[in-house]
């Protein structure tokens, strides 16, 4: 089963994506977290993404769509795989297009997650994440027991420099430019379905589960 997330920043596509991995046995691969990764790890990749990041601006096609390659070649991708934050722009969708058909693979669905854009900036300018373990917290949504310590591990929480209210309204910016004719790509070859993001997180987990 390929799956493809699709949604603005913050609709929940990294906490569905981690849910469905998790029913359904497939990785879940958020080119975001491999790019933090690389940034944090001062990598070549790393040091080149991070000046787009940083801005909340798109990280050049070439780079991703070779991330990409590399990484849906891995062998824990055989029976499958959930991309999360991948593609987002429309000559990625085409590149991934031609690697799904070089390897003779097929696009199951591409759930679109549906938020309203107010609801989007509260999720995440009030999210705070463990820089240790990675575990994600919103300061009113899902605090942690003890402010700002992460429930986990102990360490202290930070907020994403691109959780920043600046720079969230930015990336919606490129969501609305770059991203959102995604939408009209895929609803051609009927395989979108658009999800209600709204309400709790087991909620819009049964709606997606009842399309899949
Ligand atoms: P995310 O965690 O998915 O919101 O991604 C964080 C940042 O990583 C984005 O704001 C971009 O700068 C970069 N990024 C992640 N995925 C992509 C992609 N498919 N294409 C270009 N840039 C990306």
């Amino acid at each position: 089963m390929i799956l493809i997330l699709l949604g603005a920043p913050g609709v929940g596509k990294g906490t569905q994506g981690a849910l469905i991995s998790k029913e359904y046995n497939i990785p879940q691969i958020s080119t975001g977290d491999i790019l933090r990764n690389e940034v944090k790890n001062e990598t070549e990749l790393g040091k080149k993404a991070k000046v787009y990041m940083d801005k909340g601006e798109l990280v050049p096609d070439d780079i991703i769509i070779g991330m990409m390659e590399n990484r849906i070649k891995q062998d824990d991708c055989k029976n499958g795989f959930i991309l999360d934050g991948f593609p987002r722009t429309v000559a990625q969708a085409e590149a991934f297009d031609e690697m799904l058909k070089k390897n003779g693979l097929e696009l199951h669905r591409v759930l679109l997650i549906d938020v309203p854009e107010e609801e989007i900036i509260e999720r995440l300018t009030g999210r705070r994440v463990c820089p240790n373990c990675g575990a994600v917290y919103h300061i009113k949504n899902n605090p942690p027991k003890k402010e700002g310590i992460c429930d986990k591990c102990g360490s202290e929480l930070v907020q994403r420099d691109d959780d920043k209210e600046e720079v969230v309204r930015n990336r919606l910016e490129v969501y609305k430019k770059n991203t959102m004719p995604l939408i009209d790509y895929y609803t051609k070859t009927s395989k979108l379905v658009k999800i209600d993001g709204t309400g709790e997180i087991g909620e819009i987990f049964e709606r997606i589960k009842k399309v899949l």
